[in-house]
């Protein structure tokens, strides 16, 4: 018998990742959701549809999707977009000129691009602080603070904010707290339990998790936010084509069995290079020599495949990179690929030098994305590119 979809909830982390949100099609019996690869759907007569009208505004693939990632972060409402930076590019669309914006000052590059060269020149205002200290963010707000946007951990320097104890900051001032979940997942960290009122992810990441798509995704609790935002993306289109939906619904039917994975390989790659290089210079939340373990571990359940490493120059990091054999040069993360990156020169070279060093993203940093191949095949990969270091 067809279950109702309000009765995915009671369902665990994994069955929820495999059947939340889908339903085998009804005309054929199809187990798996139909590419529905059309721009409209022809109406009955005036008003009267299937309740689709123009893809724009809903489509059952992109639909089947949001409902899916929804019930993974616990929320009653998902709306899926084009890439991880139209995600929020249309989430700031529910401000106006004069608002302000506390952000973490240690995000995604994208998103310090995003406020810092065009939505200030719209009249948004933002402060970058140091959210790791809540006080920090409560020293921030003003009377025209809308919102709190944090990313927990940080790419790539692995820092954490308090979800609950910045959600009590942002509820006081009745602004929205925003948290970036791409790096933790909801596999292991639940911004919406934790007070967050939007979480929003890069589906190109470990949602996806096979690195052939470029999506985003937000998740929200309150009726009224989404229905403002129901009217964004159906007025400003930044949605992801039914095809790519269908890959990142895909891939979260993988997504608790594959995060295992990358926690476990996470573990052993960032425990060894601790003990090679020394714990100053390797930032993982799951090591206990890591400055907010105890936080991290109260608000996550796991730490995923992300993991710095300081090296003393850009010409060592440079050797590094050019050595590994079975990690790849590139951006991105969260594939079940290993991927290696230099964040000064990649996603962070469009943070401006100084602010970059202040923040602690030196020449000399490297970023590893684990991936779920054999562990020892990457640990002897390292090996070999770390030799003489
Ligand atoms: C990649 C990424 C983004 C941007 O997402 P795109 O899908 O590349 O547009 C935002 N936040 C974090 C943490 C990311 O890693």
């Amino acid at each position: 018998m067809t279950r109702a979809y309000d009765e995915d909830s009671k369902y665990g982390l994994s069955t929820r990742g495999i059947h939340a949100g889908q339903r085998p099609d009804p005309t054929t019996g199809a187990i798996m959701p139909p590419i529905v690869q059309t721009s409209t759907f022809v109406q009955e007569a005036l008003g009267v549809n299937k309740g689709y009208e123009y893809a724009r505004g809903t489509n059952p693939t992109r639909q089947a999707f949001e409902r899916n990632v929804a019930s993974l972060e616990g929320g009653r409402h998902g709306f899926a977009f084009s890439s991880g930076m139209g995600c929020l590019t249309s989430l700031s669309l529910l401000f106006k000129s004069g608002d302000h914006i506390v952000c973490g000052e240690n995000v995604y590059g994208g998103t310090y691009r995003l406020f810092d060269k065009i939505l200030k020149n719209f009249g948004l205002t933002f402060s970058f602080v140091d959210t790791r200290d809540p006080q920090r963010i409560e020293d921030a707000m003003t009377a025209k603070t809308v919102a709190v946007l944090v990313e927990t951990p940080t790419n790539p320097l692995m820092r954490i904010t308090d979800i609950a104890a910045a959600s009590a900051i942002a509820k006081r001032k009745k602004a929205l707290l925003i948290v970036d979940n791409t790096f933790a997942s909801p596999v292991f960290q639940q911004p919406l339990a934790l007070g967050a009122d939007v979480v929003y992810h890069s589906t190109t990441k470990y949602l996806n998790g096979h690195s052939d798509m470029i999506g985003g995704i937000a998740l929200l609790n309150d009726d009224d936010l989404a229905a403002r935002l129901q009217f964004i993306v159906n007025a400003a289109g930044a949605i992801p084509g039914p095809f790519d939906s269908w890959l990142a619904m895909r891939g979260t039917k993988t997504l608790a069995l594959r995060m295992r994975q990358h926690d476990a390989n996470g573990r052993q790659v960032a425990a060894w290079l601790e003990q090679r290089l020394g714990a100053e210079r390797v930032f993982y939340a799951g090591l206990p020599s890591h400055p907010q373990h105890a936080l991290a571990t109260k608000q996550m359940s796991g730490f995923g495949g992300m993991i710095s490493v300081e090296m003393k120059t850009k010409d060592d990091a440079n050797t590094v990179l050019k050595r590994v054999r079975v990690f790849s040069l590139a951006e991105s993360l969260g594939g079940v690929e290993s991927l290696i990156s230099h964040p000064a020169s990649m996603t962070h070279a469009s943070v401006e030098l100084d602010r970059r060093t202040a923040l602690g993203v030196t020449e000399g940093l490297i970023r590893l994305s684990v991936g779920v191949e054999d562990a020892e095949d990457l640990l002897a990969d390292l090996e070999q590119a770390l030799k003489g270091y």
